[in-house]
């Protein structure tokens, strides 16, 4: 075993360098997989075992069954959202079985967040959700999202009207004063 026939204190330093090779040795070690799995069963441990460091297995923390892939890199089951993630840490697209994982996850998160919309009694944020997760709005949210298209509509008519409209002086044209009620009659502009 590496560890024990190369500086022991590679596993346990505090230089990222050391660390680095800790788990480029680890890698060739026929006991990996037994050793990463003995450290992940015990989050007190810290250096480097089973070529994971310390902050490599709070990331894996998850209670869930890990694997070494093909490369040999230990990885959580396909099918969890975190090996969601690991594909994408490894550089690699999700299979199907994580994206399916994913998506679940995705769903569930957004319904959580519509039911929080609900207990205030619906909102364009909640309608935003109705239509992310592929339903109609409800009534409150449907209720919700048109009042606040009503105000900005406001909002943009008050600013169109206070914002005063001209022409060029030597055009002779008339201009509409600033404020000016719709549909009354401009002046002519001074020559
Ligand atoms: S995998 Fe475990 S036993 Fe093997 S070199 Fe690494 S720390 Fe040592
Ligand atoms: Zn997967
Ligand atoms: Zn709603």
């Amino acid at each position: 075993m590496p560890c024990t026939t190369t500086d022991p204190e590679l596993w346990h330093s505090r230089s990222s360098r050391d660390r680095a090779l800790a788990v480029a040795l680890c890698r060739e070690c026929p006991l990996r997989q037994e050793c990463a799995q003995y450290a992940l069963d015990r989050p007190e441990l810290r250096g480097v075992w089973g070529a994971t460091t310390a902050a490599d297995r709070r990331g894996f923390a998850t209670g869930r069954p890990h694997r070494l892939d093909e490369q040999r890199r230990l990885r959580p089951a396909c099918g969890l959202v975190s090996a969601y993630y690991t594909h994408f840490a490894y550089r690699e697209q999700p299979c199907g079985e994580c994206a399916a994982a994913w998506a679940d996850h995705l769903l569930a998160e957004r319904r959580a967040r519509l039911e929080s919309e609900h207990a205030r009694g619906g909102s364009a944020l909640g309608y935003g959700l109705h239509r992310r997760i592929g339903e109609p709005a409800c009534a409150d949210c449907l209720a919700a999202v048109r009042a606040r298209n009503a105000a900005s509509r406001q909002r943009r008519a008050r600013r169109g009207l206070q914002r005063p409209r001209t022409a060029s002086p030597a055009s002779g044209s008339t201009a509409v004063l600033p404020g000016a009620q719709a549909g009354a009659r401009g002046f002519a502009a001074a020559s």
